[in-house]
Order: C-alpha cells, then structure tokens, then sequence
C-alpha cells in the first residue's frame, strides 16, 4: 500500500526523514482539504523542532556520502526519477487536483513541469558542473576551478505548484551532489508526499538524500537556524520571502527567494485581437487565477478598451466551473475558503473604489460539489491606476481592464503602480512596440504575443523587484546556487 494511501488511511500524514516514514509527535495539525468538495482529506503535522533537526542531520550525514558519488552514478538517479514520474504521471496529477483543486489538465501540466526539470538537471550534470583551466598562466603555473556541491538546502514551497515548484530546485540540488530538506506547503502538501514516496521506494535514492517535513512559519525557521543549514530556496508571498530572506541573511545563508506578483498584459490596438483575448482568459483564470505569472491587469488603450471588455466578459462567462476531476471542467475551485474570502473582499474594495464590475463571479455553485470553494471569473472594468485592485496581488479569478492613452503610458503603469516585477506581457503586430516594451519593463518574464509567460526548465524563472530577493533564480540557473568554485593555482616545474 503507498503511502498517500496509508496516509489518508490513518488520516495523518507522516515525515520522511532518512528513508524512513515517521510519524510526527507534534499535538499541532492542520486539517488538509479537497477544495473541489470542501471536504477535509486528512492531517498534516507542524513538526517540532527535534523532527526537523533530526532531519537536517540526517541530510548532513547523506551529504557526506553523496557528493562523493561519481556524477554519472548520480545522474543515472535523476533519468530514474524521470521514468518513474512518467509512470506515475496520471496519478501524480489526479492527487495534485484533489489537495490542489486545480483542473486535471491543469495538473498534467504541473506534472510535466516537474519532469522537465528532472530532464535539465540531467542536462546541467553534463555541462554546468565543469570546472575552467588555464595552463601556464605564469611560468609553471596553471590556474583553474572546480565546481563543489555546499551540502543540505531548505525547499520551502508554495501553495499553487505544489509539484513543478519544489523541482525547480530538487533535481538541480541532487544531482550537484547536495542533498535537500523540503516542506511544501500545509495547504496542498499531498502530491510532495507521493513524489517522495516515489524517490523512496522506487527511485531507491539513498535515505537523506531527500527528506520531507511538514509545518508553517516555525519549521522554516527552524530549517533556516539549523547550522547545518547551508541555505535556503523559498517560492511564496512577497511578505513572507521578504521575512524569510532576511532571516537567512542573519544566520549567514544563501537564499533565493521567489515571490509575489501583479502582472499585466498589455492589448494595442493593432494586436491579433481573437488571440490576445483567448491568451488573456487563459491568463487570468487559469490556475483560477492563483498563478504568479497571472497577467491580472489588463491595459489597453481607447481604441482597443470597448471591443476587448465586450470580448473578454463573454468568453470568461463560457468557462466551465467544476470539480477539477472531472475531465470537462475548466476552472477549478480556489484552494481553500481563506482564499476565496480574500478575493471576495477585493471584489468589494473594487466596488467601493469606483471600478464597474462587468463580470460578476461571486453568484456560482457547482451541482454536486456545493460545499466546494468555487469563485467564477470575474472582470472589472473602468479601473484606474491608484485603485487597490490595480495594484495588489489578489490571486484569484478577478481581473482589471484599466484604459492608458499609450504604450509610454501603459509602461509608465507597470513599472510605478505596484513593485512587484514578476512578469508583463505584450501584444501587438509592432516590432518596435514589442522591443520597447521588452527593454522598459521592469519586470523578469517578459512575454511578447504570450499570456503566460513560464520559462522553461532550461531557462531561469526570472523575477524582479518585490518578486525576487537573491542573485540566482529557479531552474537550471539554481545549479550554481548549490555549488561553489574552488580556484587552484598550481606549480609543477619539470
Ligand atoms: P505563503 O507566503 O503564504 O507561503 C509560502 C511558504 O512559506 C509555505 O511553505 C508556508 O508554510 C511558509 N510560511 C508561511 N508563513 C511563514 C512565515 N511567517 N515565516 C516563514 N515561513 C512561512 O505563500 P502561498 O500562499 O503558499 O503561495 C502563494 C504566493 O506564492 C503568491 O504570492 C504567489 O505570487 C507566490 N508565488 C511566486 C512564484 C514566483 O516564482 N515568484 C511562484 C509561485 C508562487
């Protein structure tokens, strides 16, 4: 029997800590929910401090170990790992939209994230992890590197991935010759449970290699403090990265911190219109909107405003509500009532700023799932810089269309409404709009007749301003984050 299912058998899930499945101590849990259904699933455990500590000596004792693995050995893990996720892919989404809630094809796209960077780890093995050499830099002397793993990272994920996040990093770690200390996130920590039962039992890494905690703000800190701790990777809010960078910055550690966002989409006039709209409805309510590379706000000028409102109000009202599940459905609920109430209040704040609501999603049930926290899409029109809306990361299925009289003036608004500067995209048949756009934008993903602006895996996940804190991003560029050079100089005479 796996573990998930001993798990949501027992109604409590356990930590893995040095290949082995505990149970926690701790009298503090929280219940974890099915969304779609507002039905509690089981009980993650806010681990104690011993647990956590005992996990980060685990992971040290493995560290010792594992970086002396040759790298070909530690590769042929990684190539394991990717056939063992293709094996279980299917299942590996349908868990990550019962915890999440996310549409199944929504989570088929989580899961293939999370394998392609299992693939650029495999990739990065091969190349990034060499070493540079000069011979006879002065007479007899030759001069070099060599790139070392630095031992056990903290993954601290959040809510929305709660599969491609964490391997923005894992895979990258791992094959470095690091070895890792995950907590996903309270709220959807189920599909990392299954991941790590799969390394465990099938991709048989070595115990330590990858342990998973469970816990909030407590066991972060305790991860960050631990002296065996040599840094940390964080994916979450703007507030709590800013807390958590500086934490790891007292305690002397690398961090990366990837954090919150409030993106645009610009619309010209001269866009391709019918595909700017459909990438803009699959932008905002996507993920329902609890995505970071969401483009929320939607600018456009005069000429564009009328007939993009019209367009984007009636295809959002065709989006299919449901139970994620469910093959047909297109949008899924929001991932839990705390979630959605924070929408709702947006909604209102709108309301009483001014802004006229062209798309209502507030009144929605879905038959049969009537306890599940479903929000429908929902627009707002004639919103002005300054509102709230405009300006903070609402996460969740509410968009903005907000009028500027230009592309000077609608750069003007990304870069100075909010700071955040995690993505912005453009639409237009302009070259030289598109290329200004992309060299003014203060944002780290920039997309140019794309809604969503990922990155792929063999790319780094930009992030700029209030969305990034740190030197190095996510994804293949994270291999350097867990290495460090080492410079020989050497003489050897004849
Ligand atoms: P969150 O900040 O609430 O939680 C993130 C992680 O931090 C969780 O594991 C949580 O347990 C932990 N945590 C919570 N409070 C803490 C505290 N006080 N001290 C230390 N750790 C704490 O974020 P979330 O709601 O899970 O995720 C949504 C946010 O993540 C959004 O803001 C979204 O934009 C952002 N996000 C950013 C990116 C990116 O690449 N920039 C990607 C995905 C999500």
């Amino acid at each position: 029997m796996t573990t998930t299912h001993e798990a949501l058998k027992s109604g409590h899930l356990k930590l893995l800590i040095n290949g082995t499945w505990v149970e926690s101590q701790s009298e503090a849990s929280l219940p974890v929910m099915d969304p779609g259904k507002g039905e509690e699933i089981c009980k993650v455990p806010l681990a104690l401090r011993e647990e956590i500590d005992a996990a980060v000596i685990s992971s040290q004792d493995a560290f010792e170990k594992w970086r002396l693995v040759p790298l070909t050995e530690r590769m042929q893990y990684l190539f394991k790992m990717k056939y063992v996720f293709e094996e279980h892919f299917e299942e590996l989404a349908r868990i990550n939209t019962r915890n999440h809630g996310k549409t199944i094809k929504e989570s088929r796209g989580d899961v293939r994230r999370t394998i392609e960077n299992v693939e650029a780890a495999i990739a990065a093995g091969y190349t990034l992890l060499k070493g540079e050499h000069l011979d006879q830099i002065a007479q007899d002397i030759d001069e070099g590197t060599v790139k070392e793993p630095l031992g056990v990272f903290g993954v601290i994920c959040p809510f929305n991935f709660p599969l491609m996040v964490p391997f923005w990093y894992v895979p990258y770690a791992i094959v470095a010759g690091c070895t890792v200390v995950v907590k996903p996130s309270e709220v959807t920590p189920l599909p990392m449970v299954h991941v790590a039962e799969l390394l465990e039992k099938e991709v048989k890494l070595p115990p330590g290699v990858f342990n998973l905690v469970h816990g909030s703000k407590e066991t972060v800190e305790s991860i960050i403090a631990h002296p065996q701790v040599k840094g940390i990777t964080f994916v979450g809010s703007t507030s709590v990265g800013r807390y958590v960078y500086k934490l790891a910055g007292e305690y002397g550690k690398r961090a990366i911190v990837q954090a919150g966002a409030k993106n645009s989409i610009v619309v010209m006039p001269d866009a391709d219109m019918p595909a700017a709209i459909q990438a803009c409805i699959a932008s905002l309510f996507g993920n329902s909107g609890q995505r970071c590379l969401a483009g929320a706000n939607i600018v456009t000028t005069n000429e564009a405003r009328e007939h993009l409102v019209e367009n984007l109000t009636k295809q959002a009202q065709r989006l299919k509500l449901g139970y994620g599940l469910n093959e047909d459905s297109e949008m899924g609920p929001m991932v839990s009532k705390k979630a959605k109430d924070r929408v709702l209040q947006h909604i209102d704040k709108g309301n009483a700023e001014g802004a006229s609501l062209a798309l209502d999603g507030r009144e929605v049930s879905v038959k049969g799932y009537e306890n599940g926290y479903y929000l429908g899409p929902t627009i707002f029109d004639n919103v002005s810089p300054h509102m709230t809306i405009a300006r903070e990361e609402v996460f969740g299925p509410l968009g903005t269309v907000i009028q500027t009289a230009n592309l000077d003036e609608a750069i003007d608004f990304i870069n100075k409404s909010t700071n955040y500067g995690n993505a912005a995209s453009i639409f237009t048949k302009n070259g030289s709009f598109a290329r200004e756009f992309r060299r003014r934008v203060q944002a780290g993903n920039i997309g140019i007749n794309i809604g969503v602006a990922a990155p792929i895996a063999f790319f780094p996940f930009g992030g700029m301003r209030d969305s990034f804190f740190g030197v190095l991003h996510g994804q293949i560029e994270s291999i350097d984050f867990f290495t460090d050079r080492k410079v020989i100089i050497s003489k050897w005479g004849p």
